[in-house]
């Protein structure tokens, strides 16, 4: 399990050698650590030992049981945050990923706001050849898959389109796609109706999997503040409930900032 320690620079210490001591069990020591699980749970001080890569056991462990040893100082050692909103279909052109390493980010999840690969099997696949540094999962993204069937028009499917793009989202779902996402401030998002969000939606859910929309209204005029799109009111935010609620799709917002009781209800 990947770990991530937060804020300010670490030491590094080697042990010095001795010909006596066991032979060290465990790869990789951090000790004096404020260690912040994730669970819920205050923080507490442990030492965190590391095997193979995975977290081997945690409390007041040796130095001498471990070949390197880092003193975090009383910094936050927690497991790797989850940055469930990213575009880097082009990844793998970057495979360290180390903007998000260096801020304890540790998996990605990309294809949001409508735009993803619209071939997750392959997409996915390539990390056999070309292994990440981060976990990675990819939604499947409404505004490839109706731009991959019916081009750019401004127009509602016909039933045979429609089919078409369920059975791109299915295959995607079957492929390790994790949901559905949606941009409808966007083209081609813009062009979409709620009847076909609700079609693809239904068969993400079918799989398990959740939607999640990047969607915003700027046309309303209590203005809700939030990272990247201006949530300016409820219209299309209802769109996106009323998807949810008819498809029967676990619900994510994107970006809101949960200053609106109706959206701090959402995840
Ligand atoms: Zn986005």
């Amino acid at each position: 399990m990947l770990v991530a320690l937060v804020s300010g620079c670490l030491l590094f210490a080697r042990l010095p050698a001795d010909a006596h001591a066991p032979a060290p069990s465990y790869d990789l020591l951090i000790t004096n650590a404020r260690v912040v699980d994730g669970s819920g749970n205050p923080w507490f001080r442990a030492d965190v030992a590391i095997k193979d890569g995975r977290i081997a056991r945690i409390g007041r462990i040796s130095p001498e049981t471990a070949t390197r040893t880092i003193d975090a100082h009383g910094q936050i050692l927690a497991p790797g945050f989850i940055d469930v909103h990213t575009h880097v279909e082009s990844i793998y052109s970057l495979p360290a990923a180390e903007n998000f390493v260096r801020m304890g980010v540790t998996t990605l999840v990309t294809g949001n706001c409508g735009t993803s690969t619209t071939d997750v099997g392959e997409f996915l696949g390539r990390i056999k050849d070309k292994p990440l540094a981060v976990n990675l999962a990819t939604l499947i993204a409404h505004g490839s898959v109706r731009r991959k069937v019916m081009g750019l028009g401004d127009r509602a499917p016909t039933p045979e389109e429609q089919k078409q793009m369920e059975a791109v989202v299915e295959q995607a779902m079957k492929d390790g796609a994790v949901g559905l996402s949606t941009g409808l401030i966007y083209v081609l998002g813009t062009y979409a109706k709620t009847d076909e969000i609700v079609g693809l939606a239904r068969v993400a859910a079918r799989y398990g999997g959740l939607y999640a929309t990047g969607a915003a209204c700027r046309k309303s005029p209590d203005p809700v503040g939030i990272s990247f799109v201006i949530v300016n009111g409820a219209p299309v935010f209802e769109n996106n409930q009323m998807t949810a609620a008819r498809s029967g799709v676990a619900l994510r917002g994107s970006g809101y900032l949960a200053s609106n009781p109706q959206i701090t209800q959402i995840h």
